[in-house]
């Protein structure tokens, strides 16, 4: 029998939600909905403004070259912390950390900046095929699908290498197209694992039409375009495919924002473009920041300037002025996220 909460749900149309002030989010929200934190799970509606794509640490040393990372914990945690603080003063409650395994992926050290931030964090399970499958452990160039998917299952089951710790997303990384074997079997690994359990699949794509590729194979193994996440769709200049794989239903992540002018210009047409037709509740907004490490000396940043900040500071004032309302904004950085992030499977319409 439908209650009333689930009668509200699903008979508001997507585009409503954008006319919804925030304290009506809650009633729209099912109660047993979650995101999975590295402290747990969190309800959709408590993540508030949600990043859904920053780093912390990334080691770019190669897989299984060296341990990774390589920092000392605690001067990693005390060279974050002020900007963890500074989020937390500017709104910010929820990040999604998307540094996967094998590329310097630190859950205990998420968990400890989590606990003494109150930043929620999400990770990941999955694994990073672009830049040639340097980031590509030996034994995902054996195993099959399956195999590989069982792996990631693991993590969701058990935590995250003993930790306790679960992702609470997957994470791929492919190049442009065509999609080479080794990024299809991991994309039809990744289909196994959000099949069983619920963990959206945000994939890093060189181009457009790898997602689109992307999409084809998700969907021809079962899965929902609803369940994909295109990272760094802002990669797609023409933005056709954004409007193409929006309508779908997929998720349309512009995740590399640096304040730039440019780049302002250019996330404020893309966002306008989507919204024009319709599509503002499938885009995300993120910033892509982070640190490399650097063995012996520490952090550097990967974009010069603010961290984590200048979509707050720099995009939300630019998109006003463009025409969007306070409501769409909030449905970019609050909603939308706490929507594609949500663990639910998403099977695809037969
Ligand atoms: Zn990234």
């Amino acid at each position: 029998m439908l209650n009333r909460r689930r009668f509200i749900s699903i008979s508001l149309s997507s585009a409503a939600y954008s006319m919804l002030p925030g304290m009506l989010w809650s009633t729209v929200c099912q109660k047993d909905e979650y995101i999975m934190t590295v402290s747990g799970k969190i309800k959709p509606d408590d993540a508030g403004i949600f990043l859904p794509h920053e780093h912390t640490f990334t080691d770019f040393t190669g897989a299984e070259k060296v341990v990774q990372p390589q920092y000392n914990q605690d001067s990693a945690f005390n060279f974050l912390m002020p900007y963890l603080k500074e989020l937390k003063a500017n709104g910010v409650k929820t990040i999604a950390e998307c540094t996967p395994a094998y590329i310097g992926r630190d859950v205990v050290l998420l968990k400890r900046l989590s606990d003494a931030s109150g930043i929620n964090i999400l990770t990941n399970t999955g694994y990073y095929a672009a830049v040639d499958f340097k980031y590509i452990p030996d034994h995902a160039h054996r195993e099959s699908s399956e195999q590989l998917a069982s792996r990631w299952l693991k993590e969701w089951q058990q935590g995250i290498a003993g930790s306790g710790i679960k992702p609470g997303f997957i994470k791929l990384g492919v190049g442009a197209a065509p999609l080479k074997p080794l990024e299809k079997k991991l994309i039809i690994a990744a289909a196994i694992t959000h099949l069983k359990s619920g963990l959206k699949i945000a994939i890093h794509t060189g181009d457009g039409a790898a997602a689109l590729e992307e999409q084809e194979l998700l969907e021809k193994w079962g899965v929902s375009p609803s369940a994909m996440i295109w990272v760094h769709a802002q990669n797609d200049d023409t933005g056709k495919y954004h409007l193409e794989l929006a309508h779908k239903g997929c998720w349309i992540s512009l995740d590399g924002f640096n304040g730039n002018q440019e780049t302002v210009e250019r996330y404020c047409k893309y966002i306008n473009s989507l919204k024009d037709a319709g599509l503002l509740k499938r885009v995300l907004i993120s910033h892509d920041d982070g640190f490399s490490v650097i063995k012996d000396s520490g952090f550097e940043a990967f974009k010069k300037g603010a961290q984590y900040t200048t979509i707050l500071t720099k995009l939300q004032p630019a998109l006003l002025k463009s025409g969007l309302t306070e409501g769409d904004i909030k449905q970019l950085t609050v909603f939308n996220p706490s929507q594609a992030f949500k663990v639910e499977i998403n099977a695809a319409k037969k």
